[in-house]
């Protein structure tokens, strides 16, 4: 029996419904954020602290949303209400560095070739054309001299290719370990070949991420028509060899209509080669809902509830237990950050 913290449970709460109304008249202690990448990508999102616990929320303003973020007295104290009776108290406001708290955790490349349905990267149109490596270098070194820098993270879209993106994010890797040799690296692109593993090892990368994304067969082949399922799992099993186990992680995305059995045998699948998988309730939004249903030929479930998080939550850290894998030992990327999810050892 796995025993789960209140906090806990209402950190699940607000991931299955993944909105917070904020008043425009509320005075926040830092500036809300607009993600490029991650799961609020393309929305204001906000950074919650309660118990421990960080939670990431979309704002919304509309009123009648479930919960809601109410000021209570000055400083950054706040608390939840949910449906207008008092849900959680001693919130705070977190501030981030790039994209998260204590990481800069940086895209690269806003644009990709790929089209996968949940992405919102497929459909941002970006009016430049993308970022200078020396340019995003230059923006985490100087992020250094806060006093919550504490990793750096690189992701990226795939554009014009992979190589030219691989490329791109060893220099920028290079250029910070240099500089900051004991700041640790991780770094999350799509990879298509083990070569490539082994360079961003070479430049100094400390961990990776190479996402699954689907559990289910079926369902990958329709929502990332440009990807390879077994392509992924055979560069994860050559990126533990490169990276060693602790040091390689993978999203696994559920709500598409999978079910419970499909995502813990993915994650299971990842645990027998040594790949902590992070799991992931995916977000829903305005952006992208209208193409995942084109894919999917059928509507999505209404939500995925608190209930089914925690479950499945719980099945993780079952299966996290009898291969020796943890969370812990991720310094960078989602392990570290915990917004989004629910994390075994760390949340339950
Ligand atoms: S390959 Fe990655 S960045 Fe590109 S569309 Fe798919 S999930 Fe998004
Ligand atoms: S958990 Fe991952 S995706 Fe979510 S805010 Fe943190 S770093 Fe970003």
């Amino acid at each position: 029996m796995i025993y789960i913290p209140d906090s806990t449970k209402k950190k699940a709460e607000l991931i299955s419904v993944n909105k917070v109304y904020l008043p425009r008249s509320t005075r926040l202690p830092y500036p809300m954020e607009k993600s490029a990448a991650g799961p609020s990508s393309g929305t204001q999102s906000i950074t919650l602290s309660f118990n421990d616990k960080h939670v990431k929320l979309a704002v919304s303003r509309d009123t009648k949303e479930c919960f809601s973020l109410q000021q209570n007295g000055e400083n950054n104290c706040f608390q939840i209400l949910k449906k207008n009776i008092l849900f959680l108290k001693n919130v705070r406001m977190v501030p981030i560095l790039f994209h998260a708290p204590d990481q800069a955790f940086m895209n690269i490349e806003n644009r990709c070739i790929h089209n996968c349905a949940f992405c919102n990267l497929s459909n941002t149109k970006m009016a430049d054309d993308g970022y200078d490596a020396d340019y995003i270098a230059k923006l985490i070194l100087n992020a250094s001299n806060r006093n919550d820098f504490k990793a750096v993270a690189l992701t990226s879209g795939v554009y014009p290719n992979s190589k030219m993106i691989i490329r791109k994010m060893c220099h920028i890797t290079k250029t910070i370990k240099k500089t900051l040799p004991s700041i640790p690296i991780g770094v999350e692109p799509l990879i298509t070949d083990r070569e490539e593993i082994a360079l961003l090892k070479k430049a100094g990368a400390d961990e990776i991420k190479i996402n699954l994304q689907i559990p289910d067969r079926n369902l990958f082949k329709k929502i990332c028509p440009g990807l390879s399922y077994d392509n992924i799992l055979d560069m994860l099993i050559y990126a533990v060899k490169i990276f060693g186990e602790g040091k390689v992680t993978s999203n696994i995305l559920y709500g598409l209509g999978e079910t419970d059995d499909t995502v813990v045998q993915a994650v299971e699948k990842l645990a027998e080669i040594g790949v902590t998988a992070t799991l992931r309730r995916i977000r829903i939004n305005k952006l992208n809902k209208t193409k995942i249903e084109k894919s999917l030929l059928y509507k999505l479930p209404s939500n995925v509830s608190a209930s089914r998080i925690l479950r499945l939550a719980v099945e993780q850290k079952k299966v996290f237990k009898k291969y020796g894998l943890t969370p812990e030992t991720f310094k960078t990327m989602c392990h570290r950050c915990g917004c989004c999810d629910i994390v075994p050892f760390i949340d339950l």
